[in-house]
């Protein structure tokens, strides 16, 4: 929505952005800010994009253009921008406890509260959290943990974790390393010890020639084959994400998951779903494990539990686990920030909208098949080879040739060139390689997934004729 009468924090943000020019703060930027995952040289010689201000799902710059924002800030901003009541709920918090720990027998009401609503929205084998402050702190929680519940149960060579090429789950050491991304494990001698990786259930790269279907039951044998070639005595556990964002939206085939559980049931292996991104409803479910079928031992969630307006993750604990955990004395493991009282109400609150908002339902029922449907006109464009969706995310497959389904070169950067395109239009996109990726926020209208729709289709427009 944008406004007529400024709001007291937009002009605030808009004195703020006009006390220095564009080209002044991202010269200090670049001075001073080291980014993640960033080529700082082209960032000098380009100089950043800068944010100033948001509402609903629009983002503005210093120049003041209006963006769609269909990236929800980084895959997090799933009740929109401007939600007074979770900046209410901060301040309250900040007034009334900004800070206690949760160590050594203490705790706070927002950590309690929130636990207790977590136990009730998520899947019945939860009980329990742990807090962290980031998905990656989940990750490692989760590496410490299984590997703690299998010493626990007397089975202490049960270390291994297994994962796919090409997932994400974050940027620790161990988070990298579960991870399957190839530049990240070339910076620092990753994948740490006992982390092995089997390739990703992604039909388009791996499995044409194949019926999907058949294709996600191979994906799904990989595991059997990685666990028969390390020995079933000595794996402790599989995570992978329900859908992978980070990888480029892979939407894996309907006979893939299911066959995963059967395949760690039958070897007694943890299963652990990350829902960094697909939690909070981004699937039409309260979490992506509920749409795609299975029944997690362990959970690691952080972005949509607070849609993004301050950092809390964690990991949800399944009785199975929480009970041996409970009786072997102590976890030698915790933050600073593990429960942070003003996280803590920040994601109480945003949970409860959620709830209020019904906007679980609206992503099931409303917007998600609406945007499949407004997106089948994007798969009808020359340039898109493939459209994959799942709810609320979804990515767009650019190809030379449509008929043969064939790709670009990788050095003509045609995913960058239309991100480009993008940028200059009002809408942000991610590209991963050359496939287009969106997961707008929940909130949105119907009218506002056309605009955003029109907006993809002129920007692939203007992307076709600058490569003719
Ligand atoms: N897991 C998944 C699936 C993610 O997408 C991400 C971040 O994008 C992470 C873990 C890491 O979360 P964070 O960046 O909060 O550490």
């Amino acid at each position: 929505m944008s406004q007529l009468t400024p709001t007291p924090a937009a002009a605030y943000a808009a004195s703020r952005a006009q006390s220095r020019s564009t080209r002044q703060w991202q010269q200090a930027d670049s001075a001073h800010f080291l980014h993640p995952f960033t080529d700082h040289a082209a960032l000098a010689r380009k100089g950043a994009r800068i944010i100033t201000r948001a509402e609903g799902i629009y983002l503005w710059d210093s120049e003041g253009h209006k963006i769609l924002d269909a990236m929800s800030g980084l895959w997090c901003v799933n009740t929109g921008y401007g939600q007074q009541g979770l900046v209410d709920a901060a301040t309250r918090q900040m007034q009334e406890l900004p800070f206690y720990n949760a160590f050594f027998q203490t705790s706070t009401p927002p950590a309690i509260e929130l636990a207790e609503l977590l136990a009730e929205v998520t899947p019945p084998q939860f009980d329990k959290v742990f807090f962290t402050c980031s998905g990656s702190e989940g990750n490692d929680t989760v590496v410490r943990m299984v590997r703690h519940y299998w010493a626990s149960l007397g089975q202490p060579q049960r270390r291994i974790l297994i994962s796919r090429h090409n997932g994400y789950h974050g940027s620790t050491m161990a988070g990298a390393s579960l991870g399957g991304m190839s530049g990240m494990h070339a910076q620092g001698g990753l994948p740490i010890p006992d982390i092995h990786h089997i390739q990703q259930p992604h039909w388009f790269e791996h499995g044409q020639g194949q019926s999907r279907e058949d294709f996600g039951l191979t994906a799904a044998h990989w595991l059997e084959d990685k666990i028969l070639e390390l020995g079933p005595e000595r794996v402790a556990a599989f995570i992978g994400e329900p859908v992978q964002g980070a990888g480029g939206v892979i939407v894996p085939p309907s006979t893939y998951w299911p066959e995963i559980q059967r395949i760690c049931d039958k070897y007694g292996i943890l299963l652990v779903s990350d829902e960094v991104i697909c939690g909070f409803g981004r699937t039409g479910q309260w979490f992506g494990c509920e749409t795609m079928g299975t029944r997690p031992d362990l959970m690691t969630f952080a972005k949509g539990v607070t849609s993004g307006y301050v950092p809390l993750g964690g990991v949800m604990v399944s009785q199975r686990v929480s009970d041996v955990l409970a009786s072997h004395g102590e976890f030698n493991h915790g933050f600073t920030y593990s429960g942070h009282p003003v996280a803590c109400a920040v994601a109480t609150a945003n949970i409860r909208l959620i709830q209020q908002m019904n906007l679980v339902a609206h992503v099931r029922q409303n917007i998600g098949p609406y945007l499949a449907q407004r997106l089948q006109d994007v798969a009808a464009h020359p340039l898109v080879g493939e459209v994959q969706s799942c709810a609320m995310m979804a990515a767009v497959q650019l190809v030379q040739d449509k008929a043969k389904l064939q790709c670009f070169k990788p050095e003509l950067e045609v995913g960058m060139l239309c991100r480009a395109h993008c940028f200059g239009n009002g809408l942000i996109m991610r590209a991963v390689g050359d496939r287009m990726i969106i997961a707008p926020p929940l909130v949105m209208s119907r009218a506002q997934v056309d605009e955003m729709v029109n907006l993809i289709l002129h920007c692939l427009d203007l992307s076709l004729q600058e490569l003719q």
